[in-house]
């Protein structure tokens, strides 16, 4: 007879069970080398290890053989090893060994562990989770949440959408208006749509921003559970926040508010004028000091429709679109973009830019984060000359009701086979994108991302060959018991209604059909 195998998502590379057992308790020993210091206190902590603990039972021990961020892990009746090369491959040995002792606590303190040997690492190097916490503010705490459970699911890539055209969140000291102004809007949109026929709105004034103290605290904490931090500040669209500050910014210099409501402007930083640029720099150089990982996401999107102002408004957008031969506002664009990557370079970071404001003259070492359709020839050309992040509007937005996305869609997903076929190895990794026009509180996002980020993330880890839905949706059951006790507000909708998708692409948050039975469908669970 077989021994049974614990449920563990993402599903490891190679995967062995054996008769024997270990037991583990607070007085087994976490033994650590020093390297291996993050694994160490991650696992001692889930198991409150006593300190007084005796010989170390669970070992964790580098090995040069084993590739980066890959782990070995070794449960026998003499005890537990991991092996890694790296801090990275330990953690993951960790998270791993703390997924089965999750299914193998006794209720007395104790786990009988089945004797296992596990062999895993990453298919992508970047796991990504998007978070908007411009359109709305959910606070340290609810980050702090958010990246506990990426950790359990080896996702490594926190992307912090901060800045966008309903708010800045982060303190400035060197642009002080950017806190008196730009994170501030009227009164708080809360879901709906004028085409639905329907909107919603508090009366109250929304004001919102992470402290400089607050921002180090978390991306300590991520630092902690092996996760990176990529800010995003948008431009040059989405950027009405900004000019509501500082007017001067802007090619119109017509005045406006933090917009309250959702959709796209025209408004766009002039791309004609240097004190856009040394506005930028300034910046950019404060925002980049806080955060050390190497990446920094600069936006781009969404830009297309303030083309018109600097083609046929802007005195100054016109004179450098000549001077530079530009045939059209989005090589404008393009141009800003490369003038942007620079400042960034000069403080040791590296460019990612949404899709859509990628052409033929943006720089080649910008990343290419891949959201929207372009031509068939466009995608061959640019995944030809730049890396690639991949999150399909019509896959991995999170925001998107279940009749939408819903898993078993998540989780079939390649991107080689949606055309990047040949490209493989521009493709750096899979990432969800959680937008928050809708999305009003903690609740509503737990909703939106669990449990389609078990979904994403297999996507991420595992190889397109090693999946089945039927065997992770298996599997997933653990982990709803395990959001059940740590009363995660999961959406018990996994495949929406026809319904639902008739009225809107738009998960709608808790005015939405699909909350609204999920929450009946939790309320029945409970009784
Ligand atoms: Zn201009």
């Amino acid at each position: 007879m077989s021994v049974p195998k614990y449920s563990i998502i993402p599903k490891p590379r190679k995967y062995e069970a054996f008769e024997d057992t270990y037991t583990v308790t607070c007085q087994t020993a976490v033994l650590c080398v020093p390297e291996f210091k993050k694994a160490g206190v991650y696992l001692s902590n889930f198991l409150k290890t006593d300190k007084n603990a005796g010989d170390g039972a669970i070992k964790f021990k580098t090995d040069s053989s084993v590739p980066a961020e890959f782990y070995r892990l070794k449960i026998n009746k003499d005890g537990i090893t991991v092996s890694a090369s790296d801090e990275r491959g330990a953690f993951y040995g960790a998270v791993t060994l703390k997924i089965m002792l999750l299914q193998s606590k006794d209720g007395t303190g104790k786990a009988v562990l089945n004797s296992a040997e596990i062999f895993d690492g990453p298919r992508y190097s970047h796991r990504g989770a998007m978070l908007d916490e411009s359109r709305h503010f959910f606070g340290k705490e609810a980050v702090k949440r958010l990246l506990d459970e990426m950790a359990m699911l080896k996702l490594n890539k926190f992307h912090w959408h901060l800045s966008d055209d309903q708010g800045y969140r982060i303190e400035s000291e060197v642009f002080p208006l950017l806190n008196e102004i730009s994170s501030k809007r009227k009164y708080e949109f809360l879901g709906g749509d004028k085409l639905l026929g329907f909107m919603k709105a508090s009366g109250e004034e929304y004001f919102h921003y992470y402290k400089k103290s607050e921002i180090r605290e978390i991306v300590e904490y991520a630092d902690s559970l092996c996760i990176d931090i990529i800010p995003e500040i948008d431009m040059p669209g989405h950027t009405v926040a900004l000019i509501a500050a500082y007017n001067e910014l802007s090619c119109r210099k017509n005045g406006c508010e933090p917009l309250c409501e959702n959709g796209i402007t025209e408004e766009i930083l002039c791309a004609g004028q240097e004190k856009t640029y040394e506005f930028c720099e300034k910046l950019l150089a404060e925002v980049c000091e806080l955060f050390p990982y190497k990446y920094f996401h600069l936006g781009g999107d969404e830009a297309s429709r303030g083309f018109k102002i600097y083609e046929k408004e802007c005195p100054e957008c016109q004179k450098v679109m000549n001077e530079n031969n530009l045939k059209d506002g989005a090589q404008l664009q393009e141009l800003f973009v490369n003038r942007i990557n620079a400042i960034l370079k000069k403080y040791g970071k590296r460019a990612i830019e949404w899709n859509d404001g990628i052409g033929d003259i943006t720089d080649k070492d910008i990343t290419c984060h891949y959201w929207i359709n372009r031509s068939r020839g466009w995608l061959k050309k640019q995944a030809s000359i730049r890396k690639f992040i991949v999150s399909p509007v019509s896959h991995f937005y999170f925001d998107m009701s279940y009749a939408r996305i819903p898993l078993k869609k998540i989780y079939n997903f390649d991107p080689v086979k949606a055309g990047l076929a040949g490209l493989e190895d521009r493709v750096i990794g899979t990432e969800f994108e959680t937008w928050t026009e809708w999305i009003t509180d903690e609740n509503a996002v737990q909703f939106s991302v669990f449990p389609r980020i078990y979904a994403m993330a297999e996507n991420a880890w595992t190889e397109f060959e090693n999946r089945n839905y039927r065997d992770f949706y298996r599997r997933l059951e653990f982990f709803k018991s395990y959001m059940r006790a740590k009363n995660i507000n999961y959406s018990r909708v996994e495949k929406g209604s026809y319904k639902a998708k008739n009225r809107t692409s738009y998960s709608l948050g808790k005015f939405g059909s699909e909350y609204k039975l999920s929450e009946k469908l939790k309320e029945k669970e409970q009784k």
